[in-house]
């Protein structure tokens, strides 16, 4: 049941997000240096179909991945980051890793569902 409940998100997942994920794109394991059809890591859960090395997953991809369709709602987007320590670079890097995931935050806070039950979640997300 997990499986197929994983392959509908794919599906959803490959529908939203164009050529990248047509599922002709190929990518390397980091692991074993292999070069594997990204669809064919995706519907294998992000889990190299030739060693077991587990890819990273985006944060959108978490989301899409645990949540029921179009049901997440994120929190906080509109938050003030601060550096009250003043690590030197602090705001450079901020800017950097902003451009480079297209996220606000390392983390994602909101509201969605699973099977139709109400849930907060938080994904990590962090860049290589
Ligand atoms: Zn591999």
């Amino acid at each position: 049941m997990l499986k197929s409940f994983i392959r509908d998100k794919y599906i959803q997942v490959k529908g939203n997000t164009g050529s990248k994920e047509s599922g002709q794109e190929m990518i390397v394991c980091p692991d074993c240096g292999k070069k594997i059809k990204r669809a064919d890591v995706v519907v294998n859960n992000y889990i190299c179909t030739s060693c077991g090395s587990y890819f990273r997953v985006r944060t959108r991809n978490r989301i899409r991945m645990v949540c029921d369709r179009n049901t997440f709602v994120p929190w906080f987007e509109e938050m003030e980051t601060s550096n009250p320590l003043n690590f030197p670079g602090y705001e450079e890097k901020l800017r950097e890793t902003r451009e480079k995931t297209g996220l606000s935050e390392g983390i994602t806070v909101g509201q969605g569902e699973i099977f139709g039950e109400k849930l907060c979640l938080g994904v990590c997300d962090s860049i290589d």
